[in-house]
């Protein structure tokens, strides 16, 4: 059961990363699991040139390791075509394996969401017109840190007025893909799964979720898409990251699961070579439709703001110009991450990767309700 290490090369890395390296590292190598590094550059806008070489060679010097070469997601446009097509060959009633409202006007899907957004058949990719002020300008005001929920607009275009959506495909205007979530009423439409450290989530995928991008007006395949296409083309099936991505699991399952009955990539039997680290006896198959979810607090400056690559001060060009050392920044990951005993009574001691390993069990990683301050 690999793990990976997934950074969006847009700056230096700096604490907040690294705490999540640390933790996806020690999930994987402490079941003597494989650890691959997948750079997470297909939002061309926000690369940073020689970011990706400065990450790979911070992870080097913290003692994270991984396995084989690194694959870059600029190379995989046709991955994620294939992928994409896939999902276009589908229904919604394909998808979510249900009945639904349109059923009665059900035909075969034809392969393409234009074409089956416009044959009167309810695809599970449709174009969207709309654009964000749009999208503000139609949906109900959202509560703290509730995501925006697609308000369903061009899906009720395409069902009320498949000529106009004709007439604009043809005109060439600027669209995204979308795919759509089943009705709420849908009994498959409440994904549920077991975090590492939340524990037991459930997220409805039409309240919670909404009909989500998969592929940007600009042409860029959209982050939701491509991790999930990702993980399952390189076997990945433990999944550690921050709590800022735990709604984001629920979409990403019904994705997974959309793909895997398409017929995306038939499912690996066998995860990568087993680390030094650990005992073979540990090393479990590849379960593509059931991966391990670890989401981890979010940690936050003592303003009570998100840790962000502002904060240049704690970016690993800054500590280490500063001659901080590799293990005093894996010390205080592992601190924040709660391996050294309870934070609020203890403080951080330095430590190396393979120290922290032999100290690691999800069971010391808390989920704290106010994430943790630094
Ligand atoms: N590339 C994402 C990030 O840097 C991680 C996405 C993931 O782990 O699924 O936040």
């Amino acid at each position: 059961m690999p793990g990976r290490f997934a950074p969006t090369p847009s700056g230096r890395m700096h604490i907040g990363n690294i705490y999540a390296m640390l933790g996806a590292w020690l999930s994987a190598r402490s079941r003597g699991d494989g650890m691959l590094l997948r750079i997470e550059d297909i939002d061309e806008p926000r690369v940073v040139p020689g970011a990706a070489e400065l990450m790979m060679d911070d992870l080097h010097w913290l003692g994270l390791d991984w396995d084989g070469d690194p694959v870059f997601q600029s190379a995989r446009h046709d991955l994620y075509r294939e992928a994409l097509h896939c999902l276009e060959n589908l229904t919604i009633d394909d998808a979510y394996d249900s009945p639904f409202d349109e059923r009665n006007n059900h035909t075969p899907a034809v392969g393409s969401a234009a074409n089956n957004a416009i044959a009167g058949t309810t695809p599970l990719i449709y174009p969207c017109f709309c654009s964000r002020a749009d999208i503000r300008a139609a949906s109900a005001p959202q509560e703290g840190d509730r995501f925006m929920v697609y308000p369903g607009t061009c899906r009720r275009l395409i069902a009320s007025n498949p000529d106009t959506v004709r007439q604009r495909l043809a005109n060439g205007d600027r669209h995204s893909l979308r795919i759509a979530m089943p009705a709420d009423t849908n009994p498959h439409a409440t994904v549920q799964f077991d975090d590492a450290v939340f524990g037991h989530q459930e997220f409805n995928l039409a309240h919670d979720v909404g009909d989500t991008i998969v592929r940007r007006a600009d042409g860029l395949f959209s982050y939701q898409l491509v991790v999930v296409v990702d993980d399952l083309d390189m076997g990945v099936d433990d999944i550690v990251r921050g709590r800022d991505l735990l709604r984001s699991n629920a979409l990403q399952i019904a994705i997974r699961r959309a793909l895997i009955k398409a017929g995306f990539r038939k499912a690996k039997t066998q995860a990568s070579a087993p680390s030094q680290h650990a005992p073979q006896s540990q090393y479990t198959p590849y379960n593509p439709e059931n991966p391990r979810y670890a989401h981890l607090p979010l940690i936050d400056n003592a303003a009570g703001r998100r840790l962000a690559k502002r904060e240049r001060s704690l970016d690993m060009g800054a500590l280490r110009a500063h001659g901080v050392t590799a293990e005093q920044v894996v010390g205080y990951c592992a601190w924040l991450l709660g391996l050294q005993g309870d934070s609020a009574h203890t403080s951080p001691q330095p430590m190396s990767a393979v120290e922290a390993l032999q100290e690691f069990d999800w069971g010391k990683v808390r989920a704290d309700t106010a994430d943790r301050s630094i």
